[in-house]
C-alpha cells in the first residue's frame, strides 16, 4: 500500500492530483485548509480528507501527528497548495509588503514546514516521493530570455520570485534527501483553467488534469528517476 498526502486538494489541480493517485490505487490523504470542502471532495474522488493549513504550524504539526499514529510513514508529499496573491499590488512601484509576505508564507514557508514536519515519516518509507508544483514563471531562464513569452509578462515580486525560491528550496531538499532515496522533484503544471487564473481573462482551455499529470508522473517514479529536477510535460525546464 502506498500511502500519498497532498496539500491544497479539495480542488483545481490538487484534487485532480489526488483523483490520479486513488486511479493508481493509492491511498490518498487529501489536504484541505478548510475541513468541509476538503471532506467532500475527499468522498468524490475516494480519498481520506485531512485539514492542513500550509501557514499554520499547529495544523501541520497536527497532520504530521496523524500521518505519524496511524501510517508510520509517508510514501508521496505533494505540495500542491499555492497563491497568486493581489497582482496590482506586487508590481515593481505599487508594492504591498504584506501581501508578498503573504505569498511566500504559502508557496515557500508553507512547502518547508510541511516537508519539515513530514520528513520522519518519508525516510520511513522504502522508496519515498516529493513533488512540488512550482510554474514555468518561476525560471529565470524563462523570465530573462527575450524570445519567451514569459519576459514580456508585468514584472511582479511575489509569485514568480515565490516559485524560483520553491525551486530552489527543491534542490535544497533533494540534496539533504539524497542518502534516504527520497527523489525531490518540482514540476510546472502549465497554465490550467482553474479558479487560480479564471479572473486572467486568458481564455485557457488546459485543464486541471492536464496540469496534474507531470506532478503524477514525478509522484510514482521508480527507483531510477531523477531528484532535483524542474520538469513539465515535455521534459525539462531550465531553472
Ligand atoms: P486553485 O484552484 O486556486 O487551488 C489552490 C489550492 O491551494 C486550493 O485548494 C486552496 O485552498 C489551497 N491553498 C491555498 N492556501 C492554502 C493554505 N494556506 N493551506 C492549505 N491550502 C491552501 O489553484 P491551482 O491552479 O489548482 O494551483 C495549484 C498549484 O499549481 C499552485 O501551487 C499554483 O501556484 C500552481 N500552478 C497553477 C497554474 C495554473 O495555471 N492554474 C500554473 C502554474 C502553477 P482554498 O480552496 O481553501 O483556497
Amino acid at each position: 500500500m502506498t500511502i500519498a498526502l497532498v496539500t491544497g486538494a479539495n480542488k483545481g489541480i490538487g484534487r485532480e492530483i489526488a483523483a490520479g493517485l486513488v486511479a493508481r490505487g493509492v491511498t490518498v490523504l487529501l489536504c484541505a485548509r478548510d475541513a468541509e470542502l476538503g471532506a467532500t471532495a475527499a468522498q468524490e474522488v475516494g480519498a481520506r480528507p485531512m485539514v492542513l493549513d500550509v501557514t499554520d504550524d499547529g495544523s501541520v504539526r497536527a497532520a504530521a501527528r496523524e500521518v505519524g499514529e496511524r501510517w508510520g510513514r509517508l510514501d508521496v508529499l505533494v505540495n500542491n497548495a499555492g497563491i497568486s496573491g493581489d497582482l496590482a499590488s506586487q508590481a515593481p512601484g505599487r508594492i504591498d509588503l504584506a501581501n508578498v509576505r503573504q505569498v511566500f508564507e504559502t508557496n515557500v514557508l508553507g512547502v518547508i514546514r510541511v516537508t519539515e514536519a513530514m520528513s520522519p515519516w518519508l525516510r520511513r518509507s522504502d522508496a519515498a516521493r516529493v513533488v512540488n508544483v512550482s510554474s514555468g514563471v518561476g525560471s529565470l531562464g524563462h523570465q530573462t530570455d527575450p524570445g519567451h513569452y514569459m519576459s514580456g509578462l508585468p514584472a511582479s515580486l511575489a509569485y514568480p520570485p515565490s516559485k524560483t525560491a520553491l525551486n530552489a528550496v527543491t534542490v535544497q531538499y533533494a540534496r539533504a534527501f539524497a542518502r534516504d532515496g527520497i527523489l525531490v522533484n518540482a514540476v510546472a503544471p502549465g497554465a490550467c483553467a482553474t479558479d487560480f487564473t479564471k479572473d486572467l481573462g486568458l481564455g485557457i482551455t488546459r485543464t486541471a488534469a492536464d496540469g496534474a499529470a507531470v506532478a503524477l508522473r514525478m509522484a510514482t517514479l521508480g527507483a531510477d528517476g531523477p531528484t532535483g529536477t524542474f520538469v513539465d510535460d515535455e521534459g525539462t525546464v531550465r531553472w
